[in-house]
């Protein structure tokens, strides 16, 4: 075979396939094993061991499309993310993470790195002069994740590559909001990123599941403590996991399409204050976000002008879904005070700029004028209620 660059949607579909040798049928058999032949073998399988033939193949998949040498995929985003950790750092370590983080991360770190004696500064904002203020010779580790959540903030992913190079520090990225379909940090010379397979490689709400991607060197330490904390995904999720990234491509760029078109629809709306989207002009971060994005995904938030409830906004919708987690081929809407960010005490919300008629949007693939429909609607009917009371 000549060795022509795949397409993305190529990769999608037959990246990491496994040939059915049997039977010749068109998609990649489902192994259950838990026992594999261990004398005159090269590798002991074992599912703990990350290297079932299931895991083995999706991995492929997985490293092709975040352009690194290997990959794993773990039994949650959090496993990927904790075991990445923990196998780089040691005690009297420290690592850099970016202010505004996906909460489950903050929370491991902050609950459990002091019993390690793993030292952590959160940065106080997202420019560079913010990480390098806060290295110290002990620092490790830099770790970031953009967009972020929920305001959409962009942290320049060349200049913390760059940083790390040149202090010989590890970096790593959450890609889970962009997805590789949207942005791939290793191009920029990231050392590890790490997905939140829950969200769009499984694309239909129904798996939770982690990834990990970086050289083969780096995945080698990740095994090292992974075979041993144990945190691998079922063969039967891994199997639907492989399912569901097919259509990876198609779903990202018909979400993201979507959302474009949305946010500016959001943001002429008279009844909404503010648009958070990368993708948007106005969004202070817009030209950084154009030289690493290839677009600007599928996620934004939005506010409410004052008046508007917005729990009332998100009951009166019928078509989008007023749930949690994100990324699913389905519209849902949530609200960062009450969910995601609801561990936050009001000051430290009100410091991030996250209000109470803030809504976060993970927008689906539904034809857009019915989603559009479906927020006007509720905005209607919410409003008169508002006028009427
Ligand atoms: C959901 C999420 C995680 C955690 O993933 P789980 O699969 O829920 O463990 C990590 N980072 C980001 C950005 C997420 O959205």
């Amino acid at each position: 075979m000549t060795k022509q660059k795949l397409g993305l949607n190529t990769i999608c579909t037959h990246v990491g396939d496994i040939k059915d040798e049997q039977f010749n049928g068109a998609v990649s058999p489902i192994y259950l094993s838990t026992s594999y032949q261990f004398e005159d073998v090269d590798v002991l399988r074992y599912p703990r061991y990350f290297n079932t033939p299931n895991q083995e193949y999706l991995s492929k998949k997985i490293a092709a499309l975040e352009h690194a040498e290997a990959a794993m995929i773990f039994g949650s985003g959090m496993a990927a993310i904790s075991t990445s950790l923990m196998a780089f750092l040691s005690a009297g370590d420290h690592i850099v993470l970016q202010k505004d983080l996906y909460g489950g991360t903050r929370n491991l770190v902050e609950t459990q790195f002091d019993r390690y004696h793993i030292e952590y500064t959160f940065t106080e904002g997202l420019k560079l002069s913010d990480f390098e203020k806060v290295l110290q010779p002990n620092t490790k580790m830099i770790y970031i994740e953009t967009p972020s959540n929920p305001l959409l903030k962009i942290v320049d992913i060349k200049e913390i590559a760059d940083l790390s190079i040149s202090r010989n520090i590890i970096s790593v990225i959450d890609n889970t909001f962009a997805s590789p379909v949207i942005q791939n940090p290793i191009d920029f010379g990231i050392d590890i990123v790490i997905h939140s397979a829950t969200k769009y490689f499984g694309g239909h709400s129904d798996i939770c599941a982690g990834a990990v991607a970086s050289t083969q060197e780096h995945i080698s330490t990740i095994w090292n403590l992974a075979k041993n904390t144990g945190g691998s995904l079922s063969d039967f999720t891994v199997w639907m996991l492989e399912r569901s990234m097919k259509t990876l491509g198609i779903r990202v760029r018909t979400q993201n399409r979507n959302a474009k078109k949305i946010a500016r629809f959001l943001e002429r709306h008279e009844r909404i204050n503010k648009v958070y989207y990368p993708g948007l002009k106005s969004h202070p971060d817009y030209k950084l976000a154009k030289t690493q994005m290839k677009s600007f995904g599928a996620m934004l938030s939005f506010e409410l002008i004052e008046g508007i409830d917005a729990s009332a906004f998100l009951k009166a919708l019928n078509l989008i879904k007023p749930t949690m987690s994100l990324a699913g081929v389905e519209s849902t809407m949530l609200l960062p005070y009450k969910a995601s960010h609801a561990l936050l005490s009001q000051e430290e919300r009100d410091a991030q700029g996250i209000t109470d008629r803030l809504i976060r949007f993970s927008v689906g693939i539904e034809s857009r004028k019915d989603i559009i429909q479906d927020i006007e609607q509720a905005i209607l009917k919410t409003s008169s209620k508002v006028l009427i009371n």
